[in-house]
Protein backbone atom coordinates (compact mmCIF):
# COMPACT_ATOMS: atom_id res chain seq x y z
CA UNK A 1 0.00 0.00 0.00
CA UNK A 2 1.13 3.57 -0.60
CA UNK A 3 1.90 6.74 1.41
CA UNK A 4 0.50 10.07 0.64
CA UNK A 5 1.35 13.06 2.20
CA UNK A 6 -1.34 16.25 2.68
CA UNK A 7 0.99 19.04 3.15
CA UNK A 8 0.70 22.88 3.05
CA UNK A 9 -2.59 22.59 5.47
CA UNK A 10 -3.85 26.25 6.98
CA UNK A 11 -6.13 24.89 9.40
CA UNK A 12 -5.57 20.99 10.32
CA UNK A 13 -8.38 19.96 12.67
CA UNK A 14 -7.38 16.59 14.60
CA UNK A 15 -10.31 15.92 17.77
CA UNK A 16 -6.64 14.50 19.24
CA UNK A 17 -5.61 16.78 22.23
CA UNK A 18 -2.16 15.36 22.35
CA UNK A 19 -1.03 16.71 18.81
CA UNK A 20 -2.46 20.19 18.96
CA UNK A 21 -4.24 23.05 20.97
CA UNK A 22 -7.23 21.83 23.12
CA UNK A 23 -9.94 20.28 22.60
CA UNK A 24 -9.82 19.94 18.68
CA UNK A 25 -6.09 18.87 18.40
CA UNK A 26 -5.77 22.03 16.27
CA UNK A 27 -2.72 22.57 14.24
CA UNK A 28 -1.78 25.06 11.86
CA UNK A 29 0.78 25.24 8.46
CA UNK A 30 0.95 21.64 9.20
CA UNK A 31 1.12 18.22 7.16
CA UNK A 32 -0.35 14.51 7.89
CA UNK A 33 1.32 11.46 6.25
CA UNK A 34 -1.20 8.43 5.90
CA UNK A 35 1.02 5.47 5.00
CA UNK A 36 -0.78 2.09 4.75
CA UNK A 37 -4.23 3.47 5.01
CA UNK A 38 -3.66 4.81 8.62
CA UNK A 39 -1.67 8.35 9.61
CA UNK A 40 2.16 7.90 10.11
CA UNK A 41 3.17 11.42 10.74
CA UNK A 42 2.12 14.56 11.40
CA UNK A 43 3.94 17.64 12.03
CA UNK A 44 5.03 21.27 10.69
CA UNK A 45 4.30 21.00 6.70
CA UNK A 46 7.73 22.29 6.35
CA UNK A 47 9.29 19.17 7.74
CA UNK A 48 7.28 16.57 6.19
CA UNK A 49 8.56 13.36 5.16
CA UNK A 50 8.16 12.52 1.05
CA UNK A 51 5.48 9.84 -0.03
CA UNK A 52 4.95 8.19 -2.81
CA UNK A 53 1.97 11.09 -3.49
CA UNK A 54 1.19 14.55 -2.25
CA UNK A 55 -1.71 16.28 -1.99
CA UNK A 56 -0.94 20.60 -1.81
CA UNK A 57 -3.96 21.60 0.33
CA UNK A 58 -2.84 24.96 -0.78
CA UNK A 59 -3.53 26.49 2.67
CA UNK A 60 -6.73 24.89 3.04
CA UNK A 61 -8.19 23.32 6.48
CA UNK A 62 -8.24 19.50 6.26
CA UNK A 63 -10.24 17.87 9.20
CA UNK A 64 -10.92 13.75 9.28
CA UNK A 65 -13.56 12.28 7.71
CA UNK A 66 -17.30 12.83 8.99
CA UNK A 67 -18.69 9.93 10.30
CA UNK A 68 -22.76 9.97 9.41
CA UNK A 69 -24.10 7.10 12.18
CA UNK A 70 -27.51 6.79 11.19
CA UNK A 71 -29.00 6.67 7.52
CA UNK A 72 -31.51 4.46 6.11
CA UNK A 73 -29.81 4.40 2.46
CA UNK A 74 -31.29 1.64 0.79
CA UNK A 75 -34.71 2.23 -0.46
CA UNK A 76 -37.11 2.48 -3.52
CA UNK A 77 -39.26 5.49 -4.59
CA UNK A 78 -39.17 9.38 -2.93
CA UNK A 79 -41.74 11.16 -1.26
CA UNK A 80 -41.36 14.74 -2.53
CA UNK A 81 -44.91 15.10 -3.10
CA UNK A 82 -45.66 14.44 1.00
CA UNK A 83 -42.81 17.10 1.17
CA UNK A 84 -44.37 19.89 -0.29
CA UNK A 85 -47.72 18.73 1.05
CA UNK A 86 -46.40 18.98 4.89
CA UNK A 87 -44.24 22.52 3.50
CA UNK A 88 -47.91 23.90 2.60
CA UNK A 89 -49.39 22.52 5.47
CA UNK A 90 -51.89 20.69 3.26
CA UNK A 91 -53.41 17.23 4.11
CA UNK A 92 -52.27 14.20 2.12
CA UNK A 93 -51.88 10.97 2.34
CA UNK A 94 -49.76 8.94 0.56
CA UNK A 95 -49.01 6.15 2.47
CA UNK A 96 -45.56 7.64 4.75
CA UNK A 97 -43.29 4.75 5.27
CA UNK A 98 -45.43 2.32 3.91
CA UNK A 99 -45.42 4.13 0.27
CA UNK A 100 -41.44 3.21 0.79
CA UNK A 101 -41.83 -0.23 2.16
CA UNK A 102 -43.92 -0.83 -1.06
CA UNK A 103 -41.62 0.32 -3.71
CA UNK A 104 -38.44 -1.14 -2.00
CA UNK A 105 -40.05 -4.93 -2.30
CA UNK A 106 -40.79 -4.07 -5.59
CA UNK A 107 -37.81 -3.28 -6.70
CA UNK A 108 -34.72 -5.04 -8.30
CA UNK A 109 -31.28 -6.09 -6.46
CA UNK A 110 -29.65 -4.69 -8.82
CA UNK A 111 -32.09 -1.23 -8.69
CA UNK A 112 -31.21 -0.45 -4.90
CA UNK A 113 -27.64 -1.30 -5.13
CA UNK A 114 -27.29 1.34 -7.80
CA UNK A 115 -29.27 3.77 -5.82
CA UNK A 116 -27.81 3.38 -2.57
CA UNK A 117 -24.35 3.16 -4.28
CA UNK A 118 -25.00 6.62 -5.82
CA UNK A 119 -25.89 7.90 -2.44
CA UNK A 120 -23.17 6.78 -1.05
CA UNK A 121 -21.29 8.43 -3.39
CA UNK A 122 -23.24 12.17 -2.87
CA UNK A 123 -21.97 11.48 1.05
CA UNK A 124 -18.19 10.67 -0.25
CA UNK A 125 -17.52 13.80 -1.90
CA UNK A 126 -19.24 16.31 0.76
CA UNK A 127 -16.85 14.62 3.20
CA UNK A 128 -18.02 11.67 4.78
CA UNK A 129 -16.20 8.75 4.81
CA UNK A 130 -17.85 6.30 7.30
CA UNK A 131 -21.49 5.72 7.50
CA UNK A 132 -24.13 3.62 9.26
CA UNK A 133 -26.61 2.00 7.00
CA UNK A 134 -30.17 0.52 8.20
CA UNK A 135 -32.67 -1.98 6.98
CA UNK A 136 -36.60 -1.35 7.46
CA UNK A 137 -37.97 -0.64 4.15
CA UNK A 138 -39.30 -4.33 3.14
CA UNK A 139 -40.33 -6.16 6.79
CA UNK A 140 -40.59 -9.47 5.92
CA UNK A 141 -38.08 -11.74 6.32
CA UNK A 142 -36.39 -12.33 2.84
CA UNK A 143 -36.91 -8.72 2.25
CA UNK A 144 -34.74 -7.64 5.50
CA UNK A 145 -32.12 -10.11 4.89
CA UNK A 146 -31.51 -8.54 1.61
CA UNK A 147 -31.58 -4.84 2.63
CA UNK A 148 -29.07 -5.80 5.13
CA UNK A 149 -26.52 -8.25 2.85
CA UNK A 150 -26.63 -5.02 0.25
CA UNK A 151 -25.96 -2.70 2.62
CA UNK A 152 -22.88 -5.09 4.44
CA UNK A 153 -21.88 -4.28 0.50
CA UNK A 154 -21.67 -0.11 1.51
CA UNK A 155 -20.30 -0.75 5.08
CA UNK A 156 -19.15 -2.18 7.68
CA UNK A 157 -21.90 -0.78 9.91
CA UNK A 158 -24.87 -2.05 9.09
CA UNK A 159 -28.33 -2.30 11.68
CA UNK A 160 -31.35 -4.22 11.41
CA UNK A 161 -34.07 -2.34 11.89
CA UNK A 162 -37.20 -4.57 11.00
CA UNK A 163 -38.84 -3.28 14.10
CA UNK A 164 -39.11 0.01 11.86
CA UNK A 165 -43.13 -0.09 11.48
CA UNK A 166 -45.71 -2.84 11.97
CA UNK A 167 -46.10 -3.88 8.18
CA UNK A 168 -49.86 -3.63 6.73
CA UNK A 169 -50.33 -7.25 6.65
CA UNK A 170 -49.80 -7.79 10.11
CA UNK A 171 -51.83 -4.68 11.44
CA UNK A 172 -54.05 -7.21 13.23
CA UNK A 173 -51.49 -9.57 14.33
CA UNK A 174 -48.65 -6.85 16.27
CA UNK A 175 -47.58 -9.39 18.94
CA UNK A 176 -46.82 -11.80 15.52
CA UNK A 177 -44.80 -9.30 14.27
CA UNK A 178 -43.14 -8.45 16.62
CA UNK A 179 -42.26 -12.14 17.54
CA UNK A 180 -41.15 -12.57 13.61
CA UNK A 181 -38.89 -9.69 13.76
CA UNK A 182 -36.59 -11.24 17.38
CA UNK A 183 -37.36 -14.81 15.81
CA UNK A 184 -36.76 -15.57 12.12
CA UNK A 185 -36.12 -12.02 10.75
CA UNK A 186 -33.49 -11.21 13.68
CA UNK A 187 -31.82 -14.92 12.54
CA UNK A 188 -32.12 -14.17 9.05
CA UNK A 189 -30.45 -10.57 9.42
CA UNK A 190 -27.86 -11.40 12.48
CA UNK A 191 -24.66 -12.86 10.11
CA UNK A 192 -24.69 -9.09 8.45
CA UNK A 193 -25.50 -6.84 10.51
CA UNK A 194 -22.98 -5.25 13.64
CA UNK A 195 -26.22 -3.47 15.31
CA UNK A 196 -30.03 -3.90 15.54
CA UNK A 197 -32.51 -0.86 15.74
CA UNK A 198 -36.01 -0.27 16.76
CA UNK A 199 -38.12 3.16 16.36
CA UNK A 200 -39.50 3.79 20.06
CA UNK A 201 -42.40 5.66 19.39
CA UNK A 202 -45.88 6.13 19.98
CA UNK A 203 -46.42 5.61 15.84
CA UNK A 204 -44.17 2.77 16.37
CA UNK A 205 -43.14 0.42 19.13
CA UNK A 206 -43.70 0.84 22.56
CA UNK A 207 -41.20 0.55 25.45
CA UNK A 208 -41.92 -3.04 26.35
CA UNK A 209 -41.92 -3.85 22.15
CA UNK A 210 -38.86 -2.69 22.06
CA UNK A 211 -37.06 -3.95 24.88
CA UNK A 212 -38.36 -7.27 23.84
CA UNK A 213 -36.80 -6.88 20.24
CA UNK A 214 -33.27 -4.99 21.59
CA UNK A 215 -33.04 -8.08 24.00
CA UNK A 216 -33.34 -10.78 21.40
CA UNK A 217 -30.77 -9.07 19.12
CA UNK A 218 -28.39 -8.65 22.09
CA UNK A 219 -28.68 -12.11 22.89
CA UNK A 220 -27.53 -12.53 18.70
CA UNK A 221 -24.24 -10.74 19.76
CA UNK A 222 -25.63 -7.63 18.16
CA UNK A 223 -24.97 -4.01 19.72
CA UNK A 224 -28.14 -1.91 20.14
CA UNK A 225 -29.36 1.36 19.00
CA UNK A 226 -32.54 2.81 19.42
CA UNK A 227 -34.57 5.86 17.37
CA UNK A 228 -36.19 7.36 20.63
CA UNK A 229 -37.75 10.45 21.69
CA UNK A 230 -38.35 12.00 18.13
CA UNK A 231 -42.10 13.54 18.37
CA UNK A 232 -42.77 12.81 21.93
CA UNK A 233 -40.96 11.23 25.22
CA UNK A 234 -41.29 8.12 24.33
CA UNK A 235 -39.12 6.18 27.16
CA UNK A 236 -36.55 5.71 23.99
CA UNK A 237 -33.54 7.07 26.30
CA UNK A 238 -34.74 5.38 29.48
CA UNK A 239 -34.59 2.09 27.69
CA UNK A 240 -31.46 2.90 25.80
CA UNK A 241 -29.42 3.68 29.20
CA UNK A 242 -30.95 0.27 30.72
CA UNK A 243 -29.63 -1.84 27.46
CA UNK A 244 -26.80 -0.01 27.26
CA UNK A 245 -27.55 0.83 24.05
CA UNK A 246 -23.90 2.37 21.73
CA UNK A 247 -26.46 5.47 21.20
CA UNK A 248 -30.26 7.41 20.92
CA UNK A 249 -31.19 8.93 18.44
CA UNK A 250 -32.85 11.92 18.09
CA UNK A 251 -33.65 12.92 21.32
CA UNK A 252 -35.94 15.86 19.96
CA UNK A 253 -38.02 15.50 23.28
CA UNK A 254 -36.61 14.72 26.66
CA UNK A 255 -37.04 15.10 30.45
CA UNK A 256 -34.15 16.15 33.14
CA UNK A 257 -33.97 12.64 34.04
CA UNK A 258 -33.06 11.73 30.58
CA UNK A 259 -30.79 14.47 30.33
CA UNK A 260 -29.28 12.85 33.99
CA UNK A 261 -29.29 9.16 32.95
CA UNK A 262 -27.65 10.18 29.66
CA UNK A 263 -24.45 11.84 31.50
CA UNK A 264 -24.50 9.03 33.90
CA UNK A 265 -24.25 6.10 30.98
CA UNK A 266 -22.20 5.92 28.14
CA UNK A 267 -24.95 6.18 25.54
CA UNK A 268 -24.40 9.29 22.75
CA UNK A 269 -26.89 11.26 22.00
CA UNK A 270 -26.94 11.33 18.20
CA UNK A 271 -29.22 14.41 17.04
CA UNK A 272 -30.40 14.55 13.60
CA UNK A 273 -31.70 18.14 12.86
CA UNK A 274 -31.88 17.75 9.08
CA UNK A 275 -35.47 15.49 9.87
CA UNK A 276 -36.37 18.68 12.28
CA UNK A 277 -35.72 21.19 9.15
CA UNK A 278 -37.90 19.09 6.47
CA UNK A 279 -40.44 18.76 8.71
CA UNK A 280 -40.68 21.99 10.21
CA UNK A 281 -40.44 20.82 13.62
CA UNK A 282 -38.78 22.33 16.76
CA UNK A 283 -35.02 21.43 17.16
CA UNK A 284 -33.32 19.20 20.34
CA UNK A 285 -32.29 21.33 22.58
CA UNK A 286 -28.72 20.71 21.91
CA UNK A 287 -27.03 22.94 23.83
CA UNK A 288 -28.88 21.71 27.21
CA UNK A 289 -27.16 18.04 26.65
CA UNK A 290 -23.75 19.72 26.10
CA UNK A 291 -23.65 22.30 28.53
CA UNK A 292 -24.54 18.62 30.96
CA UNK A 293 -22.06 16.65 29.69
CA UNK A 294 -23.68 14.62 27.26
CA UNK A 295 -21.67 13.05 24.57
CA UNK A 296 -23.57 14.52 21.48
CA UNK A 297 -23.21 13.30 17.72
CA UNK A 298 -24.85 14.93 14.62
CA UNK A 299 -26.04 12.56 11.48
CA UNK A 300 -28.08 12.75 8.44
CA UNK A 301 -30.98 10.06 8.89
CA UNK A 302 -30.80 10.08 5.11
CA UNK A 303 -34.21 8.95 4.19
CA UNK A 304 -36.88 9.43 1.63
CA UNK A 305 -39.59 10.40 4.01
CA UNK A 306 -38.02 13.36 7.12
CA UNK A 307 -34.75 14.30 5.70
CA UNK A 308 -33.60 13.24 1.97
CA UNK A 309 -30.49 14.70 2.84
CA UNK A 310 -26.94 13.47 2.11
CA UNK A 311 -24.92 16.40 3.44
CA UNK A 312 -22.97 16.23 6.72
CA UNK A 313 -21.77 20.01 6.32
CA UNK A 314 -25.80 21.08 5.58
CA UNK A 315 -25.87 19.16 9.27
CA UNK A 316 -23.27 20.66 10.79
CA UNK A 317 -24.64 24.53 9.12
CA UNK A 318 -28.03 23.39 10.98
CA UNK A 319 -26.51 22.53 14.19
CA UNK A 320 -24.80 25.47 14.27
CA UNK A 321 -27.42 28.41 13.64
CA UNK A 322 -30.70 26.24 15.00
CA UNK A 323 -29.29 24.30 17.62
CA UNK A 324 -27.00 26.56 19.65
CA UNK A 325 -23.89 24.51 18.73
CA UNK A 326 -20.53 26.21 18.50
CA UNK A 327 -19.05 25.56 15.17
CA UNK A 328 -16.24 23.09 17.26
CA UNK A 329 -18.81 21.30 19.07
CA UNK A 330 -20.92 20.19 15.73
CA UNK A 331 -17.84 19.76 13.92
CA UNK A 332 -16.47 17.43 16.77
CA UNK A 333 -20.31 15.83 16.78
CA UNK A 334 -20.26 15.35 13.41
CA UNK A 335 -17.05 12.92 13.50
CA UNK A 336 -15.50 11.77 16.79
CA UNK A 337 -19.36 12.35 17.86
CA UNK A 338 -20.59 9.92 15.52
CA UNK A 339 -17.50 7.31 16.28
CA UNK A 340 -18.32 7.57 19.57
CA UNK A 341 -22.16 6.73 18.19
CA UNK A 342 -20.69 3.65 16.50
CA UNK A 343 -18.34 2.86 19.29
CA UNK A 344 -15.52 3.43 16.62
CA UNK A 345 -12.07 4.38 17.93
CA UNK A 346 -10.13 4.54 14.36
CA UNK A 347 -12.40 6.68 12.67
CA UNK A 348 -13.68 10.44 13.46
CA UNK A 349 -10.06 11.96 14.39
CA UNK A 350 -6.49 12.04 13.07
CA UNK A 351 -3.96 10.52 15.59
CA UNK A 352 -1.25 8.53 15.12
CA UNK A 353 -2.63 5.13 13.82
CA UNK A 354 -6.17 6.03 13.07
CA UNK A 355 -7.45 6.02 9.84
CA UNK A 356 -6.61 7.45 6.78
CA UNK A 357 -9.76 9.19 6.70
CA UNK A 358 -9.88 13.36 5.85
CA UNK A 359 -11.27 15.51 3.86
CA UNK A 360 -9.26 19.02 2.34
CA UNK A 361 -11.55 21.99 2.54
CA UNK A 362 -11.00 24.27 -0.55
CA UNK A 363 -11.53 26.94 1.99
CA UNK A 364 -8.81 28.24 4.79
CA UNK A 365 -10.45 27.00 8.01
CA UNK A 366 -12.52 24.58 9.10
CA UNK A 367 -15.57 26.86 10.50
CA UNK A 368 -16.13 27.50 6.49
CA UNK A 369 -18.18 24.34 6.96
CA UNK A 370 -20.82 26.02 8.49
CA UNK A 371 -20.17 29.70 7.62
CA UNK A 372 -20.62 28.84 4.10
CA UNK A 373 -24.04 26.84 3.89
CA UNK A 374 -24.72 25.04 0.26
CA UNK A 375 -21.56 25.39 -1.06
CA UNK A 376 -19.12 22.61 -2.37
CA UNK A 377 -16.11 23.20 -0.08
CA UNK A 378 -14.68 19.65 -0.29
CA UNK A 379 -12.06 19.12 -2.81
CA UNK A 380 -10.31 16.23 -1.56
CA UNK A 381 -11.23 13.19 0.17
CA UNK A 382 -8.56 10.48 1.79
CA UNK A 383 -10.51 7.26 3.25
CA UNK A 384 -8.11 4.50 3.95
CA UNK A 385 -5.48 6.20 2.27
CA UNK A 386 -6.54 6.55 -0.99
CA UNK A 387 -7.40 10.56 -2.17
CA UNK A 388 -10.59 10.84 -4.32
CA UNK A 389 -10.08 14.64 -5.84
CA UNK A 390 -12.44 17.31 -6.95
CA UNK A 391 -11.68 20.72 -8.62
CA UNK A 392 -9.09 22.40 -8.54
CA UNK A 393 -8.91 25.67 -6.12
CA UNK A 394 -7.02 28.96 -5.72
CA UNK A 395 -4.45 28.78 -2.43
CA UNK A 396 -5.58 30.59 0.47
ZN1 LIG B 1 -33.82 7.18 11.38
Amino acid sequence: MSSLVVRNIGELLTNDPTIGESPMGRRFNAAVVIDGGVVAWIGESAKAPAADSVIDAGGGAVLPGFVDSHTHLIFAGERSAEFEARMASVAYDGGGIWSTVKATRAASSEFLRRRSQRLRGEMLCQGTTTIEVKSGYELTVAGEQRLVEIASELSDEVTFLGAHTVPEEYASDRDGYIELVAGAMLDACSSHARWADVFCEGVAFSVDESRYVLGAAAQKGLGLRVHGNQLAHSGGIALAVEMEAASVDHCTHYTKDDVTLLTDSDVVASLLPAAEFSTRSPYPNARELLDAGVTVALATDCNPGTAFVTSMPFVVALAVREMSMTVDEALWAATLGGARALRRSDVGYLGLGACGDLMVLDAPRAAHVAYRPGSSLVQHVVRDGVATSFEESVSW
